[in-house]
């Protein structure tokens, strides 16, 4: 690699690090996907530069790069263009399906290459590109299947519940302790069916590991396959030769896994029991939910709002299929012009994305310093007059903390049950994500306003906007 490229690779990580700071913050999020663009640009031009100096590909090389380029930037516009916020998570996990594949055949091909005697390496060195192989295949071929799952469960085409296959931890375990034997037995007798014995070893795994997560659990294997997706990309980097695909890769890899960690403590989940594949999770059954629901009108809220002196807001899933945070937004401006003190309740799961509600929330200019996260707000639902849940569900749900039988026990949610008044915004009484039922909505100060939510908080502007003796 000639010193031009080094130094372009080497600022093109150094807007990788400057990026990922810029996205940890709200204030300097959108300078932190200009610095991540911009690096991407460096790395691409740097790379096709590298490529036609250094020797070339060849004209057929040339035609390909140039045709693969195309497509690849033609799909991404497009998919970017038409994706809806709330189709985003599965968006990622088939990309990440992509980096996985990706991997698999970098993988391949450094078996293929050496087969072919098309490499100089020998003794010691050539046992380590073996292990590289073998390592890079096995974790991108769990990123891919995983990846699929995850996309089938995110997409509602899989059911969420968790497949409960006897002995499953036995069968992960078993698939590790195999995965090490057929490394070792690879690097001193490299074979191509042993290579093909790894593959279908990790495709089955990576299968196994998420469909055996429940709903409940799904946000740590999103960041948990994202982290995965990074080290494929560092075992390419290892097997490529290409420093800034392993500096990259390690990025996305130690970024992901602390963000599955910081997941996993939000849902008062264990780390190792999740990306075990669900191991330890709840197994009892959740207790029965029975009662009477009272309904209320816009106008009914609307009233109760009047009165109201301090409101919450914890939006969930549901906002974001109704796109309601513009009207959301309208209704928080025309209370706060009333004196009201309006904040909002951000559970760190609610919606589909980490980050999901604040990223929503932004788009519509709520002001930051009012949206907090459930730490910082759940003393405050006692003093609190009203409460709109708008389209939550799972991150409000009582059951997770008085129910050890639910699916979703230990996990801290919203308090907002402790309010003087909940108002929830649904259209059904269906349950969340989790699959759980939701004993909130038949608490005493608890009332349903059914319907799409977008249209119900337009309907209480609406009626707030109405002179009182109109
Ligand atoms: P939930 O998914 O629990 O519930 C959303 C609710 O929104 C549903 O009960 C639905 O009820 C309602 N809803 C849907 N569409 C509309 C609409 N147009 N208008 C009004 N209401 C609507 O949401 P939460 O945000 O509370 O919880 C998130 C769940 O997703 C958690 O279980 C979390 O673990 C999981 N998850 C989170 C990820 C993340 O990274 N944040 C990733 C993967 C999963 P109805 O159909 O009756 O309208």
């Amino acid at each position: 690699m000639d010193t031009w490229t080094t130094a372009a690779y080497l600022i093109a990580a150094l807007l990788f690090v400057v990026s990922l700071a810029g996205l940890s913050k709200h204030e300097t999020s959108r300078s932190g996907v200009v610095f991540g663009v911009s690096g991407m640009a460096v790395a691409v031009v740097a790379t096709v530069v590298a490529l036609f100096t250094g020797g070339g590909p060849g004209a057929l090389g040339v035609i390909l790069l140039v045709v693969a380029l195309v497509i690849g930037a033609v799909i991404g516009l497009w998919r970017a263009r038409v994706v809806e916020m709330t189709g985003m998570p599965e968006l990622i996990a088939l990309m990440h399906s992509f980096v996985g594949l990706a991997a698999v055949l970098v993988g391949w091909n450094g078996f293929l290459e050496v087969e072919s005697g098309n490499t100089a390496l020998a003794g010691a060195l050539l046992g380590i590109h073996h292990a590289e192989v073998v390592i890079g295949v096995f974790i991108g071929a769990v990123t891919f299947t995983g990846s699929i799952i995850a996309f089938g469960k995110l997409s509602g085409r899989v059911k969420s519940n968790p497949l409960q296959l006897p002995g499953k931890n036995v069968l992960n375990l078993g698939a590790l302790v195999a995965f090490v034997v057929l490394t070792v037995v690879f690097v001193i007798t490299p074979n191509l069916w042993l290579l093909v014995a790894v593959t279908v070893l990790a495709l089955l795994l990576g299968l196994h590991l998420v469909a055996s997560i429940g709903g409940g659990d799904m946000p740590v294997v999103v960041s948990m396959l994202n982290s995965y997706s990074g080290w494929a990309a560092a075992a390419s980097g290892f097997l490529l030769g290409n420093d800034l695909l392993i500096i990259t890769g390690a990025l996305v890899g130690s970024s992901g896994a602390y963000l599955s960690y910081v997941m996993c403590k939000a849902m008062n989940r264990s780390f190792i029991s999740v990306i075990a594949g669900g191991f330890g999770a709840p197994t009892g059954s959740a207790a029965a939910v029975e009662g009477e629901h009272r309904e209320i009108d816009a106008a009914g809220v609307a009233e109760l709002l009047a009165d109201a002196g301090s409101v919450i807001i914890t939006p969930g899933y549901g906002m974001a299929v109704a796109q309601a945070q513009y009207p959301v937004a309208d209704l928080t401006r025309t209370l706060r012009e009333r004196g009201v003190e309006v904040r909002f309740g951000v559970h760190p799961v609610a919606g589909r994305l980490p980050g999901h509600m604040n990223v929503l929330l932004a788009e519509a200019q709520v002001p930051y310093d009012i949206v907090l996260e459930m730490d910082e707000i759940n003393d405050d639902f006692p003093e609190t007059d009203v409460v709109l849940v708008i389209g939550a569900n799972d991150t409000v749900n009582p059951a997770a903390t008085d129910d050890p039988g639910s699916p979703i026990a230990g996990m801290p949610v919203l308090t907002v049950w402790e309010a003087k008044n909940v108002i929830v915004f649904k259209r059904s009484m269906a349950t969340g994500y989790a699959g759980v039922q939701n004993p909130l909505f038949f608490r005493e100060n608890t009332q349903m306003l059914f319907g799409d939510a977008k249209d119900r908080v337009q309907d209480i502007v609406a009626a707030m906007k109405v002179p009182a003796n109109a």
